[in-house]
Parts: structure tokens; C-alpha cells; sequence
């Protein structure tokens, strides 16, 4: 454990010039653009639900994902909630979900009133695996009148929802074949996956709609935000409505015709969101330079590997990761602790949602996989601007 250790310090050492400061996970980054653009929605009065920088935001983040429209909201809770709604789920549904994730993605399901069904991960990569995901199905679904039912708890299986682990792309081909085998619907929870790529194609783009966070530890930030992705002209429509409190187009009557929410993004936000999206390429290519580092340096270190994105795909490497072999898994929590106290804020993969009380009594598959990793992984810090740092 002592060497390991000293390798692992060494190597973060190696990548980041240490202040006296600890050295966060994920921190944003601002410069005069950001300044000028809030500057000039407080200047204005433009700050809150109208304004001209929603409708920009939204437009550059469709261009930017490879989709024909975006829906900027709240959160990125939020806009998973209203993609599985948008989708298709309904109250009593099954929503398949990784067991690794953020407990969002989870909530989000509970949210639209479906419960979590957890499925378990790929080991290169960490997203949905699709073999097994097939496997399962086999076991406990059967497909009547084209829709997916569980068959132990006779509850239709509506969507499966991929999750890009640490902005590392899932095997969205897999993923298809499957879900359209068994009539299922694909909302990606792309939350840290912006800018993310397999086969030349944008995570975001790959299901019926899709889920963006702007979070501050995101890889660009608007202080607190999210996005609803979707090709479906209809469905961004839809999602725009129901997350505007649904109100009917005119002159000056107050009129909604249905139950709805107040999830837009408010003006102030998403100005911060133009000008940290402007920015988006050359944060990409500062992550990847860092990922690069991080990758020679830690190749040497005995007991750890990078955790590295499937064959094919182009990460946005949101988060850098070192899987520890599979004898130094029970020192990661003596490893966490000694690493935070050196001053580097390192730290875990989540909890399996599997594992957590309120989703005590939920379906699951083998969890094996996900299982694996979450005792193996360690986050480094991952902030773009280390990239030029040493
Ligand atoms: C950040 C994140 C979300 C959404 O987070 P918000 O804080 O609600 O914006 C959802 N899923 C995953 C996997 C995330 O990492």
C-alpha cells in the first residue's frame, strides 16, 4: 500500500504544480467574456425568465451536439425528468438505469413517477452494458403488443437511460440494437458527456432525447442549468411547453393548458452558458491534454491504470480516473484518505444507486460489474486549466 502510495503522489505531483492550497476535483473557469455578457444582463434588467441569451444558448448547444434543438432548464435533474417524460414514460413505468451513477439520473426517474430498474456496466468505459443488459431482458421482460414488460412485477419497461461515465461514451450501437429489440425508448443522461463523441457523433444525439447539466463542476458551467436534447421538432415543442408552465401564446391573457413547471433557465444563466460555450473547444482540448498526462505518468505506476474510454469514442475526459488493481481494492478508502490529506481532492466513484436505502426494494440485474469498479476507482482532479500546469 506505502508504494502504491508514494506512486500515485508522485505521478499527481508529476501533473499538477501544487499550491498551498488543496487542489480541487473540478473547478469552473471564467474569463472577461463571461464578466461582459452577466455585465450586460444586469445593466439591461434582463435577468430572469425573459431575455435575449436563452434562445442563444439553446441555439448554439443544438449546434454544438450534433441535434436540431435544445431546451435549456433549471438543472440537469430537471431536464432528465422531462425527457423521460417527453419520451414517453409514464406514472408506474420502469426506467432501466445504471447502478453507476450520479443518484440524479435515479431521482430524475422517480421524478416523472417511474421507478429505477439498475443494470450493470461495461468494465472498459462503465457505461450500460449491452450484453448483459440483453441477457437480463432475456431473464425477466417479455415484449407484448411491441412494449417491454417486467415479468416479475408487471410494470412496463419504458426507456433505458445510457450514462456517459465520466464523459466516457457508452456503447450506444449495443445499447440500440437492444432497447429497439425490446421496444424500449433511449433518453442518454449525457450530463458529463458535452462535447463527447463515438464514431464522429455527438453524445447527446444517439437517443430519442437527451440530458445535459451545466453544474458547476461540469465541463462548462452556468452557474446551475441543464438542457433537453432531441432531433424531434414535436418533442423539443413539448419539452419547451412543459417546462414554461405550459402557457398558451398570447398578447397579454394568462392562459396554461395543463399541469406543467417553471424550469426555464433564467437569462443571467444562460449568458454565463454563451460564453463558457464559446469556449467549449479549447476546454476540450485542454482535458485531453491533461488526460494525456495523466496517462504517461500513471502507465509506469504499479497497482493502477487509467480508466479509459471504449474503442471508437473520443472522450470529453471530464473526469480522470485510476482503476486500482483488483488486490489494492481494499486500500482505496486508506488511499482517499491519505491522498486528501497531502492535498489532492481525490475521491470515489458514487455509491451504487443498488446500494442506497431508498432504492432498497428496486429491480436490478447482477450487478458484478459496476460492483467492481466502484471499489477500484479513484477521481483525480480533473480541472482543464492543470492541463498546463507542472
Ligand atoms: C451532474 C449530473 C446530473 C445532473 O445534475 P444537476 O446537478 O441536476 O445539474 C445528472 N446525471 C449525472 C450522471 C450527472 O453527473
Amino acid at each position: 500500500m506505502r508504494e502504491l502510495l508514494d506512486g500515485i503522489t508522485a505521478g499527481l505531483h508529476q501533473v499538477i504544480a501544487q499550491a498551498d492550497e488543496p487542489v480541487p476535483l473540478h473547478e469552473p473557469e471564467f474569463g472577461a467574456e463571461e464578466l461582459a455578457l452577466v455585465a450586460d444582463c444586469i445593466e439591461t434588467g434582463w435577468v430572469s425568465s425573459a431575455g435575449r441569451y436563452v434562445e442563444a444558448f439553446e441555439q448554439n448547444l443544438a449546434a454544438a451536439c450534433d441535434v436540431s434543438n435544445a431546451v435549456a432548464v433549471v438543472n440537469g435533474t430537471a431536464a432528465l425528468q422531462v425527457a423521460l417524460i417527453v419520451g414517453g414514460v409514464r406514472p408506474g413505468d420502469e426506467v432501466l438505469v445504471p447502478a453507476l451513477t450520479f443518484v440524479a439520473t435515479a431521482n430524475a426517474v422517480c421524478h416523472a413517477g417511474a421507478a429505477p430498474h439498475f443494470v450493470d456496466s461495461e468494465a472498459v468505459g462503465g457505461g450500460v452494458d449491452p450484453v448483459a443488459l440483453q441477457t437480463h431482458l432475456s431473464r425477466v421482460a417479455l415484449v407484448k403488443g411491441g412494449e417491454c414488460y417486467n415479468r416479475e412485477t408487471g410494470r412496463r419497461i419504458a426507456c433505458v437511460v445510457p450514462m456517459h461515465l465520466f464523459g466516457h461514451p457508452a456503447d450506444m450501437t449495443g445499447i440500440s440494437e437492444v432497447a429497439n429489440r425490446w421496444g424500449i425508448v433511449i433518453v442518454e443522461d449525457a450530463a458529463e458527456a458535452l462535447g463527447s463523441r463515438l464514431n464522429g457523433k455527438s453524445m447527446g444525439s444517439y437517443g430519442k432525447l437527451a440530458s445535459l447539466s451545466f453544474n458547476g463542476n461540469k465541463i462548462i458551467t452556468t452557474g446551475g442549468g441543464g438542457a433537453i436534447l432531441t432531433d424531434d421538432n414535436m418533442l423539443a415543442k413539448r419539452a419547451k411547453h412543459l417546462t414554461t408552465t405550459a402557457k398558451v401564446p398570447h398578447a397579454w391573457a394568462f392562459e396554461h393548458d395543463e399541469i406543467s413547471f417553471n424550469f426555464r433557465l433564467p437569462n443571467l444563466n444562460a449568458a454565463l452558458g454563451v460564453a463558457q460555450l464559446a469556449k467549449l473547444e479549447t476546454r476540450l482540448d485542454k482535458k485531453r491534454r491533461l488526460a494525456l498526462r495523466y496517462a504517461k505518468v500513471f502507465q509506469d505506476v504499479e497497482g493502477v491504470a487509467m480508466f479509459q474510454p471504449p474503442p471508437g469514442a473520443t472522450s470529453n475526459y471530464w473526469l480522470n480516473a485510476l482503476v486500482l488493481e483488483p488486490e489494492y481494492a481494499s486500500s482505496r478508502d486508506e488511499l482517499l484518505n491519505e491522498l486528501n490529506k497531502t492535498g489532492f481532492m481525490v475521491r470515489p466513484a458514487w455509491t451504487l444507486m443498488s446500494r442506497l436505502s431508498m432504492f432498497d426494494s428496486s429491480p436490478r440485474a447482477p450487478l458484478n460489474v459496476a460492483e467492481d469498479l466502484e471499489r477500484r476507482i479513484i477521481c483525480l482532479p480533473s480541472s482543464a486549466h492543470l492541463a498546463d500546469q507542472s
